[in-house]
Parts: structure tokens; C-alpha cells; sequence
């Protein structure tokens, strides 16, 4: 699901890269800033932290080198806790240090390293080696739970994402709150390997440099901490707000777009980003199309479902949706896509019959 670093990667196979792993967690590492990580650490880096209960905790930070919420909320968590025996055994995963010194999600000679664990379209990366390494050693661990903690760009409530919607990857969600995205597309995610091997969910903090996101992962990594285990009982109805992601909604790589009405092949309203989260009725704008160009949507089963209709040259919902992660930062539209589209789902996974538009 990368786009444009696709033939960067291409000989790129033979980088070196490796996992450095470490048994305890260096005191100099709590307050230095993401950005500067690369001065006190080779790369990638897994820590192997000892704890009371039997049961380890899987995190992993900066798998996109911007986004430090995870990085300041295991730091914070780690420095009130100095000192002291961890309620569980912790295994954190750094992920993109190089990324994170040039201040960008993915620089352009990587492979994501949110797309290149088990179950990703290029298993022969350097990245994605990586990645197999720290799920073998994983795997061989006793796992309670597993939480990847992100930023975005647009305007977002924070939220969880799920791969599973079995009942203890719902309870680890609700650790976080009461909205829910499943989703099955893009491939290659943290979540998804690790569902595999226990309770797993991605975080979504709000936008990098906010104190609530951090605080909010905080509360998060302290809570999975310390619960013993999870409730015995199924996640109800009304516990939750579930959505599923349906479509990925990407700009054709060869065309131009703005968000100030300046002239392009879309010119998206300014406010797109507010449009997350919203229950969209049919006909609402998400700008102008000129020369008769489509938004590329692809639908995560495959099916082709329209989304859009354009007429007059603007672009409409042809069906009522819920969007996420619309964005207005042109690298996130590049390197990743313009958005999500959603709808409410039950526990089943299939659209609610209310939400038809
Ligand atoms: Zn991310």
C-alpha cells in the first residue's frame, strides 16, 4: 500500500538493516526527543523489560518516523515508574529512527514500517526482515496484549483500530474508548501481525505535539499495565461505537490538487478534514474535479462499489459514508492516501441495515 516509494525500494534490497535489541531501558533515553534518537541508538531497536505478572506487553512507537505521541507517552510512563519493578513484563519496539531524525514519516528509500510486518506485499525489504524478526522473538514471549501507537494528520477524534472483532482485541480497545475502526486494508500492519498472537490494536492520538494525545496514551499503556485480565464478558452493542473501513480513497499520482480553490486537476474544499467521523449524507462535496478526473477508490473486499459521482465538476458522495484520516498535508496524500471511507457495522462485521444509504 506504499505509493510512491515503490520503485525507491526496488534494489534497495541489499541495506543494511538490523534489530538491536537491548534487556533494559538506558535512564539517558528518557527525555531525549525523537528526533534525536539516531544519536543514542543504531536503528530499530527492541527492549526486553522484566515485570511482575507472567504476562508481556507489546509496544511498538514511531513506525512512522513524525508521529512521537507513543515515543513521549512510554517515556513519561517509564520515568514515573523509575525505579520500580513494571506491573508486566514489556517488550517496545522503536521503530523508524532514521525517519524520525529527517522528521518524516517514511523516508523516501524505506519501505513503511507500517506496511512491511508478516502479511505485507513485499516480504523481501529490509524492513519487512525486520519485522519477521521482532514477531519470531514475540512470539516466543507470553503476550497479554499489544498496542501500536500512531499519530495523524487530519482533523481525527482519537480512536482505536482493530484487525479482530473478538472479544478481548474489543476489550483492549475499550481501554482506549468507545470508537472502533475493523479494517482489513492496507496489509502489512502491526495490528494485524500481532492479532495473530494476542489482543492487538492500533492507537490513533490525534495530531503529533498535542499533550491530550499524550496523555491519552498514557492512560492507555498504564491501564494495559496493570489490568490483571480481561472481563470474561462480551463486548455489547452499546459499549462500543464499531466502524468499518470500506474504502481507501487515494489522487492519482500523476495529478495535481490544492485545498484553496487555487486552479488543479482537485481542488478539495478547505475543510475536508472536518468531514472526519461525520455521518455524510449522499450529495455531500468533497470538491472540484477538472478534465474529468477520478478520485481512485478501492474497496477493501474487492467489490467495486461508486463512491463518488461528479457532475458539473464537482465531487459528490454517491452513498452515505463515514470518512477518516481525510487530510489536508499534501506528503500524508502522496505516501499514504486522501482518506478512509467507513460505515457503522456490528459485531459481525457487516454494515448496520440503518446506515443504507
Ligand atoms: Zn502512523
Amino acid at each position: 500500500m506504499v505509493s510512491g516509494a515503490e520503485g525507491a525500494m526496488v534494489g534497495a534490497l541489499d541495506r543494511p538493516l538490523s534489530l538491536a535489541r537491548y534487556d533494559r531501558f538506558p535512564d539517558g533515553l528518557l527525555d531525549v526527543p525523537a528526533p534525536e534518537l539516531w544519536r543514542h541508538l543504531p536503528g530499530p531497536s527492541l527492549f526486553s523489560l522484566d515485570g511482575r505478572q507472567s504476562d508481556a506487553l507489546f509496544l511498538s512507537v514511531l513506525l512512522h518516523g513524525n508521529e512521537d505521541t507513543g515515543w513521549r507517552a512510554i517515556q513519561r510512563v517509564l520515568k514515573r515508574l523509575q525505579g520500580r519493578v513494571l506491573p508486566r513484563p514489556v517488550l517496545l519496539f522503536v521503530g523508524n529512527i532514521a525517519a524520525a531524525k529527517a522528521g518524516v514519516r517514511t523516508l523516501p528509500s524505506q519501505h513503511d514500517y507500517n506496511r512491511a510486518w508478516p502479511g505485507t506485499t513485499h516480504p523481501a525489504t529490509p524492513e519487512a526482515r525486520v519485522m519477521q524478526e521482532v514477531v519470531a522473538i514475540t512470539a516466543r514471549a507470553r503476550l497479554f496484549a499489544s498496542i501500536d501507537i500512531h499519530n495523524n494528520t487530519g482533523n481525527n477524534p482519537h480512536y482505536a483500530c482493530v484487525n479482530d472483532c473478538g472479544d478481548r482485541h474489543l476489550q483492549l480497545a475499550r481501554l482506549f474508548g468507545r470508537t472502533v475502526v475493523y479494517f482489513e486494508e492496507p496489509v502489512g500492519v502491526q495490528s494485524a501481525a500481532l492479532a495473530r498472537l494476542c489482543p492487538a490494536i492500533t492507537v490513533e492520538c490525534g495530531r503529533p505535539g498535542v499533550e491530550a494525545g499524550v496523555a491519552h496514551a498514557v492512560e492507555l499503556i498504564e491501564a494495559a499495565l496493570s489490568l490483571q485480565h480481561f472481563p470474561a464478558h462480551a463486548v455489547g452493542d452499546t459499549e462500543i461505537d464499531l466502524l468499518r473501513t470500506f474504502a481507501i480513497v487515494k489522487v492519482p499520482a500523476d495529478a495535481t490538487f490544492s485545498y484553496d480553490g487555487s486552479a488543479a486537476d482537485f481542488a478539495f474544499r478547505g475543510d475536508l478534514d472536518h468531514l472526519n467521523f461525520a455521518e455524510l449524507d449522499v450529495g455531500v462535496s468533497f470538491g472540484r474535479s477538472t478534465g474529468g478526473r477520478r478520485l481512485e477508490v478501492a474497496s477493501a473486499d474487492g467489490t467495486r462499489t461508486d463512491y463518488f459521482h461528479y457532475r458539473d465538476g464537482e465531487i459528490r458522495l454517491a452513498q452515505r459514508a463515514i470518512p477518516a484520516m481525510l487530510t489536508l498535508d499534501p506528503d500524508a496524500v502522496r505516501l499514504d492516501c486522501l482518506g478512509y471511507l467507513m460505515h457503522r457495522i456490528g459485531r459481525d462485521g457487516r454494515r448496520l441495515a440503518d446506515d443504507r444509504g
